[in-house]
């Protein structure tokens, strides 16, 4: 405990590829003041996805009304909700002709719905203006307010609907204090009875103190509760006052993850050191029939 561990040779950060597209994507968003989780998130994958035509966006602010103590974002008041961002985003979906974009936001516990009509908002405004644009959406958990927020989001459903787990229950209040493992697992399985023509998506974090096992159980409760899009990837710590790396999960182990994944049945699941929740999403997309 207290120790950093070394990282494994496994963990390397590939070079972006600086290709033409990049470069214009980048440009494009300089122009529009707007800001991907690719960048700010300084994501290893950002050469790759960009040059794919695919991005991530977070909408309504970058202070999130909880504190995971592994992430990044910033917390506490929130930003007014900017009434055009809807049209803003479109804007630059549009400009930036991407094929696939994923649109997040950090948890809005201020507000009735949770910021479910604002990401309905959203949706509806990119395709209007990108209609053969596919959109995934990464949704906080809408805690105290889901049917209202599940009503609100089954009038302009995304293309995926994807919520986070990040880890297994045993760890939740250490890892994801203000939120509850039952009840994110109840929003995934809740939506897909609402929408059946959606498929559902979930991530998981390796290296917070997990053991194998409990990432095996927590991927047959997926299961269980309808999910079919599974992304497994290495837990890195931002700064030395976030949790700490218990682990450096092998590339056997990961392997090991995607078999089982495959044998339990997720139609596509996204699993080693590096994947991020929206890394190859275009591509899951493709396995789950929606691109
Ligand atoms: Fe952006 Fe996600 Fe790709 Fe990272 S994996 S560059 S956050 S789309
Ligand atoms: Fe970060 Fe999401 Fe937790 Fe907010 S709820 S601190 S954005 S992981």
């Amino acid at each position: 405990a207290g120790e950093i561990l070394k990282k494994p040779s496994w963990i390397r950060v590939k070079a972006a590829s600086h290709n033409s597209r990049f470069d214009e994507i980048k440009q494009i968003l300089r122009e529009h003041r707007l800001h991907t989780v690719c960048e700010e998130a300084s994501c290893p994958n950002i050469g790759e996805c960009f040059g794919r035509g695919t991005a991530t966006f977070m909408i309504m602010g970058d202070k999130c009304t909880r504190r995971c103590p592994f992430c990044d974002v910033g917390h506490g008041r929130p930003d007014r909700l900017d009434p055009d961002e809807p049209a803003n985003l479109a804007r630059t979906i549009a400009a930036l002709k991407l094929s696939y974009v994923v649109i997040t936001s950090v948890d809005r516990d201020d507000l009735r719905d949770g910021g479910a009509a604002h990401f309905v908002d959203c949706i509806r405004a990119v395709r209007e203006q990108s209609p053969a644009t596919r959109i995934e959406v990464l949704v906080p958990d809408f805690r105290g307010r889901l049917d209202r927020a599940l009503e609100i989001l089954e009038a302009a459903p995304p293309d995926v609907m994807n919520h986070n787990l990040e880890t297994v229950p045993r760890l939740y209040r250490e890892a994801r204090p203000g939120s509850d493992y039952a009840h994110s697992l109840k929003l995934l399985a809740e939506f897909g009875r609402r929408v059946p023509g959606v498929p559902t998506k979930s991530g998981l974090m390796v290296g917070l103190g997990e053991t194998d096992d409990e990432i095996l159980q927590t991927m047959r409760d997926l299961r269980a509760h309808g999910v079919g899009m599974l992304t497994i990837g290495q837990y890195l710590a931002p700064s030395n006052s976030h949790l700490p790396v218990r682990r450096y999960v092998h590339p056997d182990t990961f392997e090991m993850f995607g078999r089982e994944a495959a044998a339990m049945g997720f139609s596509h699941a996204a699993v080693g050191a590096l994947v991020r929740s929206s890394y190859h999403a275009d591509q899951q997309a493709h396995a789950a029939g929606v691109a």
